[in-house]
């Protein structure tokens, strides 16, 4: 180890855009990280669900590393054949017909919004309206911004995009009425479990009752499953649950294990809305791109991830409701699998440090929901020792700050 490696980090060049923990990561082993001070941490966190292999799998580096020797970008001048292999695999999978690549969340939700746009267009609707919901996070790009349901997400970056409606989650009346007083709605775009939002799962019947809705009324079903999907509930993708398919899915992070991957996938009704022109990027399905999400998904079958995501999430569920329940200050769990949030009856934001202080890794969002996002290899042990840690954090936390 260097001398700068043991230096604490202090960033003068870097943008100041991130409230940072003073640590930062050198290497990792499974679901284990380590500091560049050499302190050890159990990663909750799997660098926001997108970690799904852990860190240093020993069958993704030597393939990552193989790749990288033979191509890591070519350009979509050329055909590149990783790209058809990979939506091959995402179709089957998901019972949808075609793929785009890009290379991040916001990029994927992106291209749904221009593609229902487009999808309207096509219909004759000039001014196509989508229907987004409250709570809702789809990324930080003009667009995705404003499809977003925070407020804070979208200070100081008016004027918005315009032609979004939004509705509460799990309300089918707010949707039945705007179905009867907007004529322009062509899709509804909303997340199977909000993330940012504070892990808040829609509702099976409700997730259903869109589905008939969209295909009554001609609409495009948009499902952001960036942070939801990738085996992380369980299922390939947590829309599954509910026995549906979407017309259009955006996937990110966890489908490259960490090589930033983007996906928009789509059922026959959106697969070819977009023609040659329409839609592009420099980076999106490059080789490196597409091997890293090839061997992810490649993998995770090999290794019965969706399983282990559905058991060790139950068990981490189960260990913290055990440890938790009747605590004064603990409002109850959310989400499938190993998508969990630890809703409290005041912020806690101050937990992130805490738990980091502990050997923990996790993240706060919305306020006052503690998430659990780990890589899908986590182990019953490894969840018992989550639970071990973090329920005494959570305890002597709600005990020592009073509620505003
Ligand atoms: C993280 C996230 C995004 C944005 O992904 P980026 O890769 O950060 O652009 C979009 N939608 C959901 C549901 C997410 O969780």
């Amino acid at each position: 180890m260097t001398a700068t490696d043991n230096a604490l980090p202090t960033e003068p060049h870097v943008m100041n855009t991130y409230g940072r923990l003073p640590i930062a990561l050198s290497h990792g082993r499974g679901c284990w990280v380590w500091d560049t001070q050499g302190r050890k941490y159990l990663d909750g966190l799997g660098g926001i669900a997108v970690n799904t292999l852990g860190h240093a799998h020993p069958k993704l580096v030597p393939a990552l590393q193989d790749q990288i020797a033979k191509l890591i970008h070519s350009s979509n001048y050329y055909h590149v054949p990783l790209q058809e292999q990979l939506a091959a695999k995402l179709t089957e999978l998901s019972g949808l017909t075609n793929a785009f690549f890009c290379s991040t969340g916001l990029e994927a939700n992106e291209a749904a919004i221009k593609i229902a746009r487009k999808y309207g267009h096509d219909k004759g609707i000039d001014t196509p309206e989508i229907i987004v919901y409250e709570k809702a996070f789809h990324g930080r790009s003009i667009a995705t911004l404003s499809a977003t349901g925070n407020p804070k997400v979208q200070a100081g970056f008016g004027p918005l995009v315009e032609g979004f409606i939004r509705v509460p989650l799990n309300d089918l009346a707010a949707v039945e009425e705007v179905a009867r007083t907007r004529p322009n709605v062509v899709a509804v775009f909303l997340e199977v479990i909000q993330g940012e939002g504070g892990i808040n799962p829609a509702r099976v019947d409700y997730l259903k009752s869109l589905r008939r809705l969209c295909d009554e009324r001609g609409w495009l079903l948009m499902l952001d499953e960036v942070q939801c999907g990738i085996g992380r509930t369980g299922k390939w993708f947590a829309h599954q649950w509910a026995d549906i398919k979407p017309d259009v899915m955006p996937l990110a992070k966890g489908l490259g294990s960490g090589v930033p991957v983007g996906a928009v996938v789509c059922g026959p009704k959106a697969a070819h809305v977009f023609g040659p022109g329409n839609h592009g990027t420099t980076f999106g399905g490059n080789p490196l791109a597409m091997r890293a999400g090839v061997e992810t998904l490649r993998l995770m079958e090999e290794e019965n991830l969706l399983e282990n995501a559905a058991r060790v999430g139950g068990l981490l569920r189960a260990g913290l409701e055990r440890e938790l329940e009747g605590v004064e200050g603990f409002v109850e769990i959310r989400g499938q699998g190993l998508m969990l949030g630890i809703e409290l009856d005041r912020p806690c934001g101050d937990l992130l440090r805490i738990a980091c202080e502990n050997g923990l890794l996790l993240s706060v969002t919305a306020d006052r929901v503690v998430r659990l996002v780990p890589s899908l290899i986590l182990s019953a042990e490894e969840a018992a020792q989550i639970v071990a840690i973090l329920c005494p954090l959570i305890k002597r936390f709600l005990a020592d700050t009073p509620k505003p």
